[in-house]
């Protein structure tokens, strides 16, 4: 049930073009250069989306830890004192052994790729919703575009729809879906409007 609410969502989230499939050929061309790239370490999917990414821009300055760009969110630590470890990943994903370290010992990288994923065994234990999954990885994009201001931020959202219990949806396989800051208030609608199904696919 968790699953088929979840995938549901995202089909409604992709018809409202709150996500939408990557423009590629913009992107290669723009940032051949390469990207520092934030995701989840998920042995199951990693590939899928990394592969997906590199397909785009093949110079990935990758960091891999459990969650990914959720762990970018500052006020997810506060929200989980209970993990610890939440508040020194996200120092350190921000930090000498993070982004600024990246943007420092790299040449060329100005493009930080921050990407969360669904279903995320992590977002799972953190109890997030696809909602607060989405908003961490927006307020993660809106914090570094702040600390950073001269990188750009690419949000992206990976959906296994392997997942689903649908057939025509398994067929999609791993797909990678980017998301915009300026949506922030079209998602907050979205989803406020779909109350019953977000608490299904909690
Ligand atoms: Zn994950």
């Amino acid at each position: 049930m968790l699953k088929k609410a979840g995938f549901k969502l995202t089909h409604e989230l992709i018809a409202e073009g709150l996500l939408s499939e990557i423009d590629r050929e913009p992107l290669k061309a723009k940032y051949e250069a390469g990207t520092i790239f934030i995701a989840c370490s998920d042995c199951d999917r990693f590939k899928h989306y990394f592969d997906d990414l590199t397909s785009v821009i093949p110079r990935a300055h990758t960091h891999a830890l459990n969650g990914g760009a959720i762990l970018m969110d500052a006020d997810l630590a506060d929200a989980h004192p209970e993990h610890p470890v939440l508040r020194s990943a996200h120092e350190s994903l921000f930090g000498l052994t993070g982004i600024e370290g990246d943007l420092g010992l790299k040449d060329g990288l100005h493009l930080v790729s921050l990407l969360s994923h669904f279903p995320c065994g992590m977002a799972a234990v953190l109890k997030m919703d696809l909602r607060e999954v989405v908003r961490s990885t927006l307020k993660a994009k809106r914090l570094i575009k702040e600390r950073f201001p001269s990188a750009n931020v690419l949000a992206l959202l990976s959906i296994d729809w392997r997942e689903s219990v649908l057939e025509e949806d398994q067929a999609l396989g791993v797909r990678t879906y980017g998301m915009t800051l300026k949506d922030w208030e079209r998602f907050e609608a979205f989803f406020a409007e779909r109350q019953a199904l977000l608490q299904e696919a909690a």
